[in-house]
């Protein structure tokens, strides 16, 4: 008899209901009654979806995020968005966006926002400092709760558990967060009571941070914390996911609850001494459905690990996805359009919340009581590992055949900065940008017109040289140094790159939440991957042969599809991505050979990928960094290779970015006014670098002089002569009349720069800034 149970369901519906109701609200163009509405016929459907599970969740449904929803059920809400007499609703979106529906009061800063783990989901930041007090509000769990067993739904709410709450918060006084634990723990006490009476069993509480390092502080907090929440009104389950516990396996081990669950896809060696940890009455819930990638669960192999351990735990045995299901799309019944082959591979939510009900039938009754259910997932893992589409024997060897020169450029990069400036003759400061121009409303049309057979494809083509001619056009006119084709052809970065490579497909309708009612449609990695043809070459000599100026080639890296894809799980991540940069590697020396000297190859999402724990950083790291060399380093000295991150925290990788001897970097630093830069003080970054000076995430111009004084800011780490002048990240968000004028004062500032250090040398030009007139504008 093993329970079947769930973590957490994706609550922006198959269709994305969520986000289209949320939007109609905030634009005021709709009441909060048809928003709530929405919401509860969601849960209702979502409920119904999981029928069959002996334990339901609720109160993971969120109108925005779940950690804001616990900052709000602990009375936690940042003080600057309570001063409004309204509804806690508009309170709510406040926090979150920092003003709610259109037509109300009150603007404010928004909560900050961080990423959620190693997801792609942000969740809201708590705020904290020394003075917070906690006040329960149980208005919304209590209301789910009832709304649930209204419909007969047997449920179990779902906490982000208290130690997780402070240590995913932010300390606004450097105050330490830990000394608010005695504060919060009477309040999650209160709760845990409020949701017994109301006639919850179990309460699942999420304890993520338990699978990252944490000190003797935080582990003892964990002690503390459960003796003070164990007062026997209602039964625990302490919830893990994303990764191995390691040395916090002893510390669950100690805590009294009533039952665990662990992430048996990732910590699977970690079972048999969690279950040797607890004592005989507890609950062993094992994640054994990836909840996070798209593929079918290998239910043979998964019940011949289940069978003698479901006779050891018998009734003791739970069973769930190895993490709430929020990172999947919600189901696959939906992707009508896609090749029938490839989608019998997959599982999305609710073909995940199946794949429990089979294994739990075949433990409680037999395999010969699920056979056929068996037999039909059987023979869909069995075609995803032998079809020759998966498996691409020259690819296979090709990755063979890796050695380390592929990734070495010929000279150092002395040499090579000495021979690419003998080619491409720059001035000092040389502008540019990172790759995308406005992706104006004409390109977009065209991109649809295009989908729905509106427009063939010649025509659709021709409308894109139309859009690189006037990008090119604006650029000359601008005076920028080296130039870029603009992207128009490109609806997102990497789905552009999986669409002409071998080994992806796409999803018509698999949405998965990244904040609030925004969601990403990752494109699925499933097989062995080649590129048939050239992907951007056309475009990039299209655009070089309009003007006299050097063209930069734009491509988007290996580690960065890897990270924004779902890939596949038959083969260690590392040689997915060894294969990617293969791939790209073709495209820059085709780039190459059609006359193309710079190339940029964008790394927006290397940090993303960094493990939750320290201790693997290294392993990430090192075929990460490779890939990225096998992608770019195969040019000769002559080619400048770029790459472009847009995030700024570089401290603890730097030496790692340096490592990818990439001739010149460009990175987002406007926003943190260079301070990220401080990095260089210590690090003697020893390429080119462009400190973003124009922060394209808002819609303000900067002005000539502030971009003078934030590379005056850089010049004091960097010598001039390695500095080059850029926005943050690329300009598709953007309108033309407000990078036009951006643009202008940044050549401008370029140009003043050169000035000022053909009048004054080497010496430090910041005092100038304030002198009038040493810098012509
Ligand atoms: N080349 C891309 C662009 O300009 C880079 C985008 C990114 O870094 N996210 O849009
Ligand atoms: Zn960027």
């Amino acid at each position: 008899m093993v329970t079947t149970h769930n973590l957490g369901f994706p609550r922006i519906g198959a269709h994305r209901e969520l986000k289209f109701a949320l939007e109609t609200f905030w634009s005021g163009q709709s009441s909060t009654d048809a928003l709530e509405a929405v919401a509860a016929q969601l849960r209702a459907r979502h409920w119904q979806d999981q029928s069959g599970l002996d334990l339901i969740p609720v109160g993971d449904f969120s109108l925005y995020d779940h950690v804001l929803d616990m900052s709000v059920t602990l009375g936690n809400l940042p003080a600057r968005t309570r001063s409004f007499d309204d509804d806690a609703i508009h309170a709510y979106f406040r926090a979150a966006r920092g003003r709610s529906a259109k037509n109300t009061e009150g603007h404010v800063a928004a909560g900050e926002m961080t990423k959620w783990f190693d997801t792609n989901y942000h969740y809201i930041v708590p705020e904290l400092d020394a003075e917070t007090r906690f006040q329960l509000n149980a208005t919304r769990l209590l209301a789910e709760l009832a709304e649930a067993r209204r419909q007969g739904v047997t449920a179990k709410p779902v906490i982000l558990g208290p130690v997780s709450y402070l240590a995913l918060g932010k300390s606004k006084d450097g105050s330490d967060r830990l000394t608010l634990l005695k504060r919060i723990l009477p309040v999650y006490a209160s709760l845990l009571a409020a949701l017994a009476h109301a006639g919850a069993t179990w309460v699942q509480v999420d304890e993520p941070i338990l699978v990252t390092e944490l000190d003797d502080a935080w582990q003892n907090a964990f002690i503390e914390a459960y003796s003070t929440l164990d007062t026997g009104s209602v039964k625990i389950l302490l919830t893990t996911y994303f990764g191995q516990l390691k040395e916090n396996l002893a510390v669950i081990a100690r805590l009294p609850v009533q039952g665990i669950h662990i992430d048996a896809i990732n910590a699977r060696d970690e079972v048999e001494a969690l279950i040797k940890l607890t004592y005989p009455s507890q609950v062993i819930s094992l994640g054994v459905v990836n909840g996070r990638n798209i593929w079918k669960t290998d239910l043979d192999a998964t019940l011949d690990w289940l069978e003698p351990l479901s006779q050891k735990l018998g009734a003791r045995l739970w069973l769930a996805p190895h993490a709430s299901l929020l990172h999947v799309p919600v189901d696959l019944a939906f992707e009508t359009g896609m090749d029938a082959e490839i989608r019998a591979w997959m599982a999305f939510a609710v073909q995940k919340i199946a794949e429990l009900k089979i294994l739990a039938g075949a433990l409680t009754y037999g395999r010969e009581a699920v056979a056929t259910a068996l037999a039909a997932h059987r023979d869909a893992v069995k075609s995803r590992r032998e079809l020759a589409r998966v498996n691409n024997a020259s690819v296979k060897a090709a990755i063979r055949d890796i050695s380390a020169s592929l990734g070495q450029r010929r000279h150092d990069f002395e040499t090579r900065a000495a021979r690419q400036a003998e080619k491409l003759h720059l001035p000092l400061y040389p502008t540019t940008t990172i790759g995308s121009f406005p992706q104006t409303h004409d390109i977009r049309m065209a991109r649809t017109r295009l989908k729905k057979g509106q427009l063939d494809i010649e025509d659709y083509k021709n409308l894109m040289r139309q859009e690189i001619q006037r990008c090119i056009r604006e650029q000359e006119k601008l005076g920028l140094d080296v130039l870029v084709h603009g992207e128009a052809e490109r609806n997102d970065m990497v789905e552009y790159f999986g669409e002409k490579l071998e080994g992806f497909t796409f999803s018509q309708n698999g949405w998965v939440q990244s904040y609030g009612s925004r969601c990403v449609k990752p494109p699925i990695l499933f097989g062995d991957i080649s590129r048939p043809e050239p992907m951007t070459v056309e475009w990039i000599t299209y655009a070089a042969s309009l003007t006299d100026k050097p063209m930069k080639g734009m491509l988007t890296g290996p580690v960065t599809i890897l990270n924004w894809s779902f890939v596949r799980d038959d083969q260690p991540r590392a040689t997915t991505c060894y294969q990617l940069a293969l791939a790209i590697r073709q495209e820059v020396l085709d780039l190459e050979k059609a006359g193309i000297h710079i190339i940029q190859i964008d790394e927006a999402a290397l940090r993303e990928g960094l493990p939750l724990r320290r201790s693997q950083w290294k392993e990430y790291l090192s075929w990460a960094v490779e890939s990225f060399r096998i992608a770019a380093n195969g040019v000769a000295d002559e080619t400048q290779i770029h790459t472009h991150m847009c995030y700024s925290e570089f401290n603890d990788i730097i030496a790692e970015i340096a490592e990818m001897d990439a001739d010149v970097i460009t990175i987002e630093t406007s926003r943190s006014d260079m301070e990220l830069l401080d990095v260089f003080e210590t690090f003697d970054y020893p390429n080119q670098i462009g400190p973003g000076v124009y922060d394209i995430h808002a819609p303000n111009i900067p002005e000539t002089s502030q971009i003078i004084g934030l590379m005056l800011k850089a010049g004091r780490r960097i010598p001039a002569a390695r500095l080059w002048i850029n926005p943050d990240c690329g300009l598709k968000t953007r309108q033309w009349q407000e990078v036009i004028p951006a643009l202008t004062n940044m050549v401008n500032a370029a140009r003043a720069l050169r000035a000022g250090q053909a009048s004054h040398g080497d010496q430090d030009l910041a005092p100038l800034l304030e002198a009038p007139g040493a810098f012509p504008s």
